[in-house]
């Protein structure tokens, strides 16, 4: 396998690009070598610029949940591109995908929609604030919640990755109100409402996935949110990763809670940079122009963009693949588990819905902690084989891998020889 021009596009990137890449995840700091630089994408391949295909196990960080360019998705987004691009003023899909999305979450009565996942938590955040008239959040440590200042503590893969304890450019002042308590240790939230009551929510992912996948312990979502609900604290529930992922209502519905603000993104626009927040009505009317909370967008609600997510959702709804889902992650789960054992490698495994992932270490993984007891040096080794066996893997240990649904028997076989591939490396380290 070949990678000449990735590496000459790479080179020339790092002029004018930072790391040459717009994003610190699709840099390959944490495997060694150069990232791949994409050419295109099809149902469940993707293929970069020296014509090298591999089966896509990173689906853009979750989004292209239907494989990439579904033919629905890509009629109506071309159908919607001859209307014009922008116009700074609502349109009908708007609605539509409003209607889909409360539908959905029993929780949301109205949604604004944004950009990006980061504005939807940043602004889930501040409506949180808004709506109990107190400042400070408790978040979980691993828990990745977009690169806002407030939140960007303790926060994930892109950081752990990169081994960075929070971030350059974040004052003091705009942490001083974020809190940080363990996953799956309701005992550590109550520890911070005793010392403070000024507390306005938790924001959590309901299963982490940027730690790797945790989920969470039996009834840790209900707990807490019986628990916020007897200090007058909300529950904000950052979905972006899982909405739609493990069923249709996102972990929400799966695990049986309700938020009292739900946070979207990635899936919802399909592709698309599409974000949103929302709730009952009577939170949501806090936000301007019915309340004072001010929170806006030039771009928000792009025709374009409710268009493709319109489209996926209405196809996924219709695929219902959450069983598929369930059933290929499974299935991988006992390559791995296989695999790791016919070669001596010490592995745990968890998987949710359409994420899974590998940890490199022989501790069960629940918290952040023991995330942080992975060997990455394994990883590298294993990312690496999975490539040149073309499986093409998130570049990070702290990095769920994502099924679409249209992996084929073929793509598992390839996925199962490339995982042999790469325990058989690993075990030579
Ligand atoms: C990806 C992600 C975000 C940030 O979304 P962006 O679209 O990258 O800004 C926030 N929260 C979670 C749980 C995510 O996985």
């Amino acid at each position: 396998m070949m990678f000449k021009k990735s590496q000459k596009l790479y080179k020339k990137g790092l002029v004018n690009l930072v790391g040459a890449v717009n994003s610190p995840v699709r840099a390959f700091s944490s495997v060694g070598g150069n990232p791949l630089f994409i050419k295109k994408a099809k149902g469940s391949k993707i293929v970069d610029v020296d014509n090298n295909e591999y089966v896509d196990l990173v689906l853009s960080y979750g989004p292209m949940i239907l494989g990439h360019r579904h033919k629905k998705v890509q009629k109506a987004i071309t159908k919607s591109l001859k209307n014009g691009y922008s116009f700074g003023a609502s349109t009908e899909n708007e609605i539509k995908l409003a209607k889909i999305v409360c539908e959905a979450f029993p929780g949301m009565d109205k949604v604004r929609f944004v950009n990006s996942g980061t504005e939807a938590v940043l602004s889930g955040i501040r409506l949180a604030r808004a709506y109990t008239g107190k400042d400070k959040i408790i978040k979980f440590s691993g828990c990745y919640h977009g690169h806002q200042d407030a939140l960007l503590v303790a926060a994930g893969s892109g950081l752990a990755t990169l081994s960075l304890p929070g971030s350059k450019g974040v004052p003091e002042g705009a942490v001083k109100n974020t809190l940080i308590a363990e996953y799956n240790n309701l005992e550590s939230v109550k520890a911070h409402f005793e010392k403070h009551d000024d507390i306005a929510g938790v924001i959590i992912e309901p299963v982490a996935g940027n730690m790797g996948v945790v989920t969470p312990k039996d009834n840790f979502l209900k707990e807490l949110k019986t628990y916020l609900a007897s200090k007058n604290a909300l529950l904000i529930v950052d979905e972006v990763m899982t909405g739609f992922r493990s069923k249709f209502g996102g972990a929400q519905e799966l695990f049986d809670v309700e938020a009292d603000i739900t946070c979207l993104g990635k899936v919802i626009g399909g592709g698309f940079p599409v974000g949103a927040y929302g709730a009952r009505n009577e939170i949501m009317e806090m936000v301007a122009p019915l309340g004072g909370m001010y929170q806006a967008g030039t771009l928000s609600g792009n025709p374009i963009a409710m268009a493709g997510g319109i489209a996926t959702l209405t196809e996924l709804k219709k695929q219902n693949p959450y069983d598929q889902f369930n059933e290929t992650a499974s299935i991988l789960e006992v390559f791995l588990l296989e695999s790791a054992k016919k070669y001596g490698v010490e592995i745990k495994v968890n998987r949710f819905g359409s994420m899974i992932n590998p940890f490199f270490t022989n501790k069960e993984v629940i918290n952040f902690e023991d995330a942080q007891t992975c060997d990455t040096n394994k990883f590298a080794t294993f990312f690496w084989e999975m490539i040149k066996n073309g499986v093409f893997l998130p570049p990070s240990q702290f990095e769920a891998w994502f099924l679409s649904s249209t992996l084929k028997d073929k793509d598992l076989e390839k996925i199962s020889k490339a995982i042999d591939a790469g325990m058989l490396a690993v075990s030579k380290l």
